[in-house]
């Protein structure tokens, strides 16, 4: 079995800076990290690895510099690491994204024998772009289940079973047969962390398998800005408004008050 874990390396900060003129994130200075719901991802994989033996392969698709996260991959245990970096695949949008992840993985899983005995584990979102959207799109274009927001999850012979997440409360429980895709919340593990023996690996023994647009040969309209369907506009941070009003009198007067202010800012 293998199991394809999609990464994304996202800034490492929790307030982004944006250049109003391109609407673009700014990248200069800011240290970049795995986006932590991947590392979840990861776990799972590793998890399943242990328990039922399984071949756990990481892909990115960003810049050269992403080969980073990947490197942090390999330290916690995945088998095997390939980044797609292309200049061709930059501006993607998330439909873009998807494809061109899709073709690397039919790609891997054609020079296998192991062609439809395979699992896809994104994270629920980035913290970057956070549309959530990269797992379900590469599940259509894989032409396989989707499952998001997992919680719990168990294989069992070539079926999972697993918990996922409705309308934030609500769990229900799903059954599917592989190959399929899911997207897991941070509730279903905690990452490990890489041990140094598995660092001094990643670095030394264990390589970054890059694939170019050459390599993949995509059909070209839909790969980077040319295969990406939606467009920025505006890219902004909402300003924050913080205001405190200290409420005086009697507890019935602060109540009253309170309640014209609350009907004031449309909150009752
Ligand atoms: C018009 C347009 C232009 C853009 N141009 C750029 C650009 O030039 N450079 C840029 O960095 N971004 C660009 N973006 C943002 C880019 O589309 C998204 O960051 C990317 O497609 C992933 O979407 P997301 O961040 O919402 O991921 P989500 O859908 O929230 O991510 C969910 C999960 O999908 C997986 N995933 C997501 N992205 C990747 C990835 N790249 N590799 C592997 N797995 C992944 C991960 O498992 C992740 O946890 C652009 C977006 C638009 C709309």
């Amino acid at each position: 079995m293998k199991i394809f874990v999609c990464i994304k390396q996202v800034p490492g900060v929790s307030e982004v800076r944006i250049n109003p003129n391109t609407n673009t994130l700014i990248r200069e200075g800011i240290p970049s990290i795995t986006n932590p719901f991947d590392k979840n991802a990861i776990e799972l994989a590793l998890t399943i690895k242990e328990k039922h033996g399984a071949e756990v392969i990481a892909i990115s698709m960003g810049p050269p510099q992403a080969e980073e996260v990947l490197r942090e991959a390999l330290a916690m245990g995945v088998d095997r690491a390939f980044l797609l970096t292309d200049r061709a695949f930059a501006g993607a949008d998330t439909l873009a994204t998807s494809y061109t992840l899709s073709i690397a993985i039919k790609k891997i899983l054609k020079e296998s024998k192991e062609r439809r005995n395979y699992l896809v584990i994104c994270g629920a979102q980035a913290t970057d772009g956070d549309t959530g959207q990269v797992g379900p799109e590469l599940a259509e274009e894989l032409k396989i289940p989707q499952i998001t927001y997992v919680q719990k999850f168990e294989l069992n012979e070539n079926k999972i079973i697993v918990e996922r997440v409705f309308r934030s409360e609500e769990v229900v429980i799903i059954e599917s047969r592989l190959p399929a895709l899911i997207s897991v919340l941070k509730e279903i593990n905690n990452p490990r962390y890489p041990t140094t023996s598995g660092i001094v690996d990643a670095y030394s023994k264990k390589e970054v398998v890059h694939f170019d647009a050459e390599a993949l040969k995509p059909n070209k309209s839909k790969i980077g800005l040319s295969g990406s369907m939606t467009e920025v506009w505006k890219i902004f941070i909402p300003e924050r408004k913080e205001e405190q009003i200290v409420l005086k009198g009697s507890k019935e007067e602060i109540a009253k008050e309170l309640c014209k202010n609350l009907k004031n800012d449309k909150i009752l």
